[in-house]
C-alpha cells in the first residue's frame, strides 16, 4: 500500500503543538508494518535548510484555475527511519518566522497558503510519480485535499484525521477568489459551511473515512457541547467517524531523555534520579529545595482551551494544601500576566515560566510529582501521556482523551479525575492526590503503575492501518 501522509507540522522540524508529534512518529510505526508511506509538508523557515536535503523536483507547476505557482521540492527523511519527507518550497507562502501567525491572528493570507499546499501535495504526488492509493490528511490546514480528491472522478481515497475541532480554518466567502475557487464551480458548495470558507467541514464532508485521536473526542464532537458547530456534519457521518489513540514515542520521552546537562536518569524500578530531578527543578524554579511537599506543574500552550484561567482560580487552594506548583507556557498574554502575578505575590510556592522551550518541558514532567491538565476539551493530549512516562502522576479533567488515558478507578487507578471543570473539582482531585503522595507506599506504587502505562505508535499503527484498509474498500 502506499500512503501520502500530509500534515502542516511534523517534529521535530516544524512544531506548534501534539499534531507534530504525531506527525513525527506515527508514519515511522506505519512504515513498520510494511507500507510505503510518505510525508509531506510545506518547507516551513524553521525546516533544515535546503543544503541539508536533496532537491528532488526544482521545478513544480502547482496550477489552479487561472494560475501557475513555480515551486520545488526537497527531500529528506524522518529522524531515525527510511520514511521519506517532502518540502513543498514557495518561500513567498512559508518562508516566515512563525507557521500559522503570531498569537494573536493567523497570517492573513492562511486561506491561499493552504489552498496552495493542498494543491501542491496532489501535484506532487503526480509528479514523483508515487501514486498514492491513499492519502491522509491532518486537520484544517489540509482540509481542502480531500474535498479536491473528492471532486475528482479519478481521486484517490482519503483518511482525514482531526486533531483538533477547535481549529477550522473559518474565512468569508470573499476569500475564494484568491484562493483560486470560482464562486460558481461546484468546489465552493463543498468548501463552505455557515455561510463561510470551512476547511476542516471541508475535509469532514468528503473525505473517505474521518478519524479522531481519541474514541471519547469521536463520540464528543458529536454533541453541541464539544462540536464547535459542526456536531451535525460529524453525526451525519457517525459510522465514518472513529477514535484512535494517539501514541509517543518512548526514545523520545522517559526518564532516560532528560536535558542536556542532567544526569538523573531513573527508572519505575529505582525512582532516586526523580528525587533529584524535583531538587533540580525546585532550584532553577526559585523555589524551596523540599522533597517533602508535592510538586505539581503544568506545561502547556496557554490558551482557553487548556483551562488554565480555571486552574488559576483553584491555585489558591491548592498551593495551600500544601503543595508547590510551576507552570511552563506561552500564549494568551492574559494569561501568561496572571501566572507571572501569581508568582510574583508567592514565590514560596508557586512558579511560572513564560517560555516554548522543550529542554525546560523535559525537566518539569522528570521532576514533577502531580501534572495537571485541566483542558475544556482534550482531543487525545500528548502531555499527560508524556508525564505519565516520566512518572508525574496525573490530575486532570475527565473528558476527550484524558478519559480514554487517564483512570481513578479501582483496582489499578493511573491518576486522579476531576469530571466537571471547576475550581472546586479541581482543588479535590488534586487534594486526593496530595494526600496519596502523604503515603510514600501507595505512591510509589502509583507512580510505577503511571510509568508502566504503555501508549505506543504500533498500537495506533495497526488502528490505523484498518482504517486505511476500510477507506480502500469503501472507494
Ligand atoms: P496541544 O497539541 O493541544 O498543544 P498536546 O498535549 O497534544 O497539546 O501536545 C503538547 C505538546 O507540546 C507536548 O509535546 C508538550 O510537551 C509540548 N509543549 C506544550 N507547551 C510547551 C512549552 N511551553 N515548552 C515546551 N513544550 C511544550
Amino acid at each position: 500500500m502506499k500512503v501520502l501522509f500530509v500534515s502542516n507540522e511534523v517534529a521535530p522540524f516544524a512544531k506548534v503543538g501534539g499534531l507534530a508529534d504525531v506527525a513525527g512518529s506515527l508514519p515511522r510505526a506505519i512504515a513498520e508494518q510494511g507500507v510505503d508511506i510518505r510525508v509531506v509538508m510545506p518547507r516551513h523557515r524553521q525546516c533544515p535548510a535546503d543544503e541539508e536535503c536533496s532537491m528532488v523536483l526544482p521545478g513544480l507547476s502547482v496550477q489552479s484555475p487561472g494560475r501557475a505557482h513555480a515551486a520545488s521540492v526537497l527531500e529528506t527523511t524522518l529522524p531515525e527511519s527510511d520514511v521519506p519527507l517532502y518540502l513543498v518550497k514557495y518561500d513567498p507562502y512559508f518562508d516566515r518566522p512563525d507557521v500559522y501567525g503570531t498569537a494573536d491572528a493567523d497570517y492573513p493570507d492562511s486561506p491561499q497558503r493552504y489552498a496552495f499546499f493542498a494543491r501542491a501535495a496532489l501535484t506532487l504526488n503526480h509528479a514523483l510519480g508515487f501514486g498514492a492509493d491513499l492519502m491522509h490528511a491532518n486537520d484544517w490546514p489540509t482540509g481542502l485535499l480531500p474535498a479536491f480528491q473528492a471532486l475528482n472522478p479519478l481521486g484517490t481515497p482519503t483518511v482525514f484525521t482531526i486533531h483538533n475541532l477547535g481549529y477550522q480554518g473559518r474565512f468569508p466567502l470573499g476569500v475564494a477568489p484568491a484562493m483560486d475557487i470560482d464562486p460558481a464551480s461546484p468546489t465552493l458548495p463543498l468548501v463552505a459551511s455557515g455561510g463561510d470558507i470551512n476547511f476542516m467541514a471541508a475535509a469532514i464532508r468528503s473525505a473517505t473515512v474521518v478519524n479522531t485521536v481519541s474514541e471519547r473526542y469521536a463520540q464528543e464532537i458529536q454533541t453541541s457541547a464539544f462540536g464547535h458547530g459542526l456536531e451535525d456534519l460529524l453525526a451525519s457521518r457517525g459510522d465514518e467517524v472513529h477514535g484512535i489513540l494517539n501514541g509517543i514515542n518512548y526514545a523520545d520521552w522517559g526518564p532516560d531523555v532528560l536535558p542536556a546537562g542532567l544526569s538523573c536518569p531513573y527508572s519505575a524500578q529505582d525512582l532516586a534520579g526523580k528525587a533529584a530531578c524535583k531538587a533540580e527543578l525546585q532550584k532553577r524554579l526559585g523555589l524551596p529545595v523540599d522533597p517533602t511537599v508535592p510538586l505539581a506543574v503544568a506545561v502547556s500552550r496557554l490558551v482557553w482551551q487548556k483551562g488554565l484561567d480555571i486552574l488559576a482560580e483553584a491555585l489558591p487552594r491548592i498551593v495551600r494544601l500544601p503543595a508547590q506548583f510551576a507552570v511552563l507556557g506561552s500564549g494568551d498574554h492574559e494569561l501568561e500576566s496572571l501566572y507571572l502575578a501569581m508568582a510574583q505575590a508567592n514565590p514560596e510556592r508557586i512558579a511560572a515560566q513564560i517560555s516554548y522551550d522543550e529542554d525546560m518541558a523535559r525537566l518539569f514532567y522528570a521532576g514533577a510529582d502531580i501534572f495537571i491538565m485541566p483542558s475544556r476539551y482534550e482531543p487525545c493530549g500528548l502531555s499527560q501521556i508524556i508525564a505519565m512516562a516520566y512518572g508525574a502522576v496525573p490530575v486532570v479533567h475527565g473528558t476527550g482523551g484524558l478519559a480514554d488515558t487517564v483512570t481513578e478507578a479501582a483496582p489499578e487507578p493511573t491518576g486522579f479525575v476531576a469530571e466537571h471543570l471547576v475550581p472546586l473539582e479541581l482543588i479535590e482531585a488534586t487534594e486526593r492526590a496530595v494526600t496519596a503522595y502523604r503515603q510514600p507506599k501507595r505512591w510509589q506504587a502509583l507512580v510505577r503503575r503511571v510509568m508502566r502505562q504503555e501508549f505506543s505508535w504500533d498500537r495506533s499503527a495497526t488502528k490505523y492501518l484498518a482504517l486505511y484498509e476500510r477507506a480502500l474498500t469503501a472507494r
